[in-house]
């Protein structure tokens, strides 16, 4: 479950985003196929495009992921892939299912593929029988034309073949990526409309910049030559589906969000989300690198086909209630087989907070409304989630059943959407404490909440609590994306000095050596920060303040508190209270507090520092009542 905070000032902010999922999962597999070595920037890490390159490892390919630069090199095979040992997981990722078929086939032997089941029940069916016709030989595993499935490419050749437009442009884009290294020329012709033409488009562009030779005479046909690609220095768009929920918010809210990192002559087809929002009545500003939406007075309805764009539509969807009269939206029948039957979803959950919602012949429509507090069903489905997330900004008591599903493609979505908050948490009655190890931080927090009459939260205990999962699961510590799913999963409670974890009391064993070895590696993880910096957020919010005790709380959780302390002490005195209070050793102790603090204060994401506009505290040889009453003085 998480709860949706409500906006309380319209935002005015500059968000970088995470880099395209689709760029990234298409430029992974040219690079993958090319001669020579080719570095990939703004690479997006998340569950769909982890999946990619696990499946590309497994058949042979060497790929050095820099995940703090979200960058990649690739070290390319010139076409020839390896037979995998172990079967390839798809998991629920839609291009990599689609994109890895063909690409198996060039394997040229036995290779099995498999996935989770969201996975399965979605169509591939006319991808299985296109290869069939190219000369793929495919045996279900289970039920047919989905997966488990074995595929031997042994006598793939090239040729010329007919898709329907109207299924899945992934079919096309799979064929595409993989056809400049079949052994003969790949002509496709498309019978009817081609749905999701963009995506196609896109994976044409990312081919090019790989030295494909791909030719398009005309919107029904395109030819591949068997030329193979050449390594590239590529650097990937922020993902444009990701920036309409934030377009969304801005267009509603009255404020002004600006995007950076992809810009008007983006090759992503989701940025013409933005015609819809100017139709609409918001002001759209686009430049080279940026593109940015201000919300004006009111919205209005619309009537648009989404065909190409239908990734955005629980987008649209959820701000439509808020529009003045109804938005239709049109051709997007083929969404029901996405992560969800999304038409059905946005309808059922529109319905259920007292919005009228009802299907059309190719789409929905909604009608203007106000909509009430209600638990949202997400489907495990992440455009579901970050979509109502946007209406929960807007709407008081929105909850979502289930959030982790934005890890597919946004791991930290809810960490960028406090960005977009941060306006009115700095309204907030927020003490920011942070400082080394030992500081004393944590006794003074605890005083000064009780003279400020504030609640107090201990993050260290929070990141403790993490790595006591972990590290009681025996998990890999440097498993980053292992660790930091613990950090969305558990349950972390504070009552009084008590610690509990899922219900558990997690007081002493969070205290103990194992974890205080452990802690600052768990705390670099960017993964884990993400989720402690929203649950920190969400703490204060719920109490109009607080008093927050930590390393980066005046940095980055809350950069506009309303005061901020950076407490220090000489490593003496440090390591002297920390030997009163635990009976261990002066010297085993500064040794484990200078061990943490270097790893706290250089690691990338958040390192210890005092912020510039931090009030920096000395509190050798003072007794805590001086410091309390020096910055109770200030707070106030
Ligand atoms: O405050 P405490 O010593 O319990 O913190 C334990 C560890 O948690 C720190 O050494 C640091 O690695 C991490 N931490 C952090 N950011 C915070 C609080 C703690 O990285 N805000």
């Amino acid at each position: 479950m998480l709860r949706i905070d409500p906006i309380v000032e319209p935002p005015d902010v500059r968000l970088s985003l995470p880099g395209s999922k689709s760029i990234t999962n298409r430029a992974l597999i040219t690079g993958a196929l090319a001669n020579g070595k080719s570095e990939l920037s703004g690479v997006l890490f998340s569950e769909d495009t982890l999946a990619m390159i696990d499946c590309l490892e497994k058949m042979g390919v060497e790929i050095i992921s820099e995940r703090d630069n979200s960058s990649v090199t690739v070290i390319g095979t010139g076409g020839s892939l390896k037979p995998p040992t172990e079967t390839l997981w798809v998991n629920q990722s839609g291009t990599t299912a689609r994109f890895c078929l063909p690409l198996a086939a060039l394997v040229r032997s036995d290779v099995v593929i498999d996935g989770d089941e969201q996975i399965k029940g979605r169509p591939h069916k006319q991808l299985c029988e296109t290869l069939e016709i190219l000369g793929a030989e495919i045996e279900y595993l289970g039920a047919p034309y989905t997966f488990p499935l074995r595929i031997n490419g042994k006598e793939l050749k090239g040729g010329k073949v007919n898709l329907g437009g109207e299924v899945s442009s992934q079919f096309i884009s799979a064929l595409l990526l993989a056809a400049p290294c079949f052994p003969e020329e790949l002509e496709i012709n498309i019978d009817g409309e081609l749905v999701s033409r963009p995506y196609v488009d896109m994976t044409a562009a990312v081919m090019r910049a790989f030295e494909a030779n791909i030719s398009h005479p005309s919107d029904q046909k395109y030819s591949i030559s068997p030329t193979g690609y050449q390594s590239s220095e590529y650097s990937i768009e922020a993902d444009a589906s990701a920036a309409s929920y934030f377009f969304a918010a801005a267009a509603v809210s009255g404020g002004k969000i600006v995007v950076e990192g992809l810009g008007s002559q983006s090759i992503q087809g989701d940025i013409r989300f933005l015609n819809i929002l100017e139709e609409m009545g918001a002001q759209v500003i686009r430049s080279e690198d940026s593109l940015a939406v201000v919300g004006l007075d009111s919205l209005s309805g619309v009537d648009v086909s989404m065909a190409e764009i239908s990734d955005t539509v629980p987008t649209l969807a959820a701000i439509a209630p808020f529009a003045s009269s109804p938005v239709t939206i049109r051709d997007v029948t083929f969404i029901s087989g996405k992560e969800s039957d999304r038409i059905g979803a946005l309808i059922t959950e529109l319905t259920n907070i007292g919005i009228r919602a009802e299907t059309t012949e190719t789409g929905l429509v909604v009608h203007p409304g106000a909509p009430q507090e209600g638990i949202i069903h997400t489907y495990d489905d992440h455009r579901i989630a970050m979509a109502f997330s946007i209406l929960g900004l807007f709407t008081s008591g929105i909850t979502l059943d289930s959030h982790r599903c934005v890890t597919k493609t946004f791991p930290n979505f809810f960490d960028v959407l406090d960005q977009v908050r941060a306006a009115g948490d700095a309204r907030l009655r927020v003490l920011a404490i942070d400082g080394p190890a030992g500081s004393g931080k944590s006794t003074l927090a605890k005083y000064l909440a009780r003279q400020l009459n504030l609640d107090y939260l201990d993050t260290g205990a929070m990141y403790r609590s993490v790595a006591a999962v972990a590290l009681s699961e025996d998990l890999d510590l440097n498993d980053e994306g292992k660790v930091a799913s613990i950090a969305e999963s558990i349950d972390i409670q504070f009552e009084g000095d008590k610690v509990y974890v899922d219900n558990e009391d997690f007081s002493e064993v969070i205290r103990g050596p194992e974890v205080n070895a452990a802690v600052s590696q768990v705390a670099a993880n960017p993964g884990v920060r993400s989720v402690m910096r929203r649950q920190q957020r969400a703490w204060a919010r719920l109490r109009g303040g607080g008093v927050l005790e930590g390393r980066d709380i005046g940095s980055v959780v809350f950069p506009q508190a309303r005061l901020k302390v950076y407490i220090t002490a000489t490593p003496e005195e440090r390591a002297r209270r920390r030997s009163l209070e635990t009976g261990q050793t002066v010297e085993d102790i500064t040794k484990e507090m200078l061990n943490r603090d270097t790893k706290d204060s250089t690691r990338d994401d958040s390192p210890l520092v005092a912020d510039q506009a931090a009030v920096v505290i000395d509190t050798t040889g003072k007794t805590i009542e001086e410091t309390s009453s020096y910055i109770e003085e200030l707070f106030l």
